[in-house]
């Protein structure tokens, strides 16, 4: 990040972000072309390790790309707001952003999957959901252990405040 007066670091900010932005956007790389998927993420922080579960139907060309190639980007934004100027170049947006890279595995431990599933519908929607080995069978689920994660806001220009 060039600007570090962006940079954010308290960690309820960041568990905010992550509380408020409910889609991602994965970033895989498929033998060098960039595949980019939005897609719905639970997370976990804890002890400053953070992990985020995805899932998704039985098949699909993702699947196919992180077991080739489990080297994972992502990015994430809430509290969008676009705000003018008199000129184009004053015109822009605020927001909160976090982005991070990990390592993606595909959960066959079916103790797991319902763990991430559950973990996921708690990001998703501030309840507790249970999962049975029969709604377990019918999905799989994205594992991302977080290497490095940075988070930015980006507030409205003092002129405009
Ligand atoms: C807000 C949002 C949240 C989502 N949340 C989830 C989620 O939690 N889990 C989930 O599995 N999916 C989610 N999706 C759908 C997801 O983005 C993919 O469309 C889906 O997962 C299929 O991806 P795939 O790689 O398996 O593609 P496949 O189904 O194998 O499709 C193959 C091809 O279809 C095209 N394609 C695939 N997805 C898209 C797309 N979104 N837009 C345009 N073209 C596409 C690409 O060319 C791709 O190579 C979400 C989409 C949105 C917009």
């Amino acid at each position: 990040m060039r600007r570090r007066e962006f940079e954010v670091t308290d960690q309820k900010e960041i568990i905010r972000i992550l509380d408020e932005s409910k889609v991602l956007h994965l970033g895989m790389s498929d033998e060098g072309w960039p595949y980019v998927l939005p897609m719905n993420y639970g997370y976990t922080l804890e002890g400053g390790e953070l992990i985020l579960y995805l899932h998704g139907g039985m098949s699909g060309y993702k699947f196919e790309v992180i077991q080739k190639n489990p080297r994972v980007s992502f990015a994430m934004e809430c509290d969008v707001e676009p705000f003018a100027g008199k000129v184009a170049c004053q015109y822009g947006m605020t927001y909160f952003s976090l982005l991070g890279k990990g390592t993606a595995e595909i959960v066959e431990d079916v103790e797991e999957k319902k763990r991430g599933l559950s973990v996921l519908m708690r990001t998703q929607t501030g309840k507790e959901f249970a999962f049975d080995d029969k709604l377990a069978s019918i999905v799989r689920v994205i594992k991302v252990t977080v290497s490095e994660y940075w988070a930015k806001n980006r507030p409205l220009p003092p002129a405009m405040r």
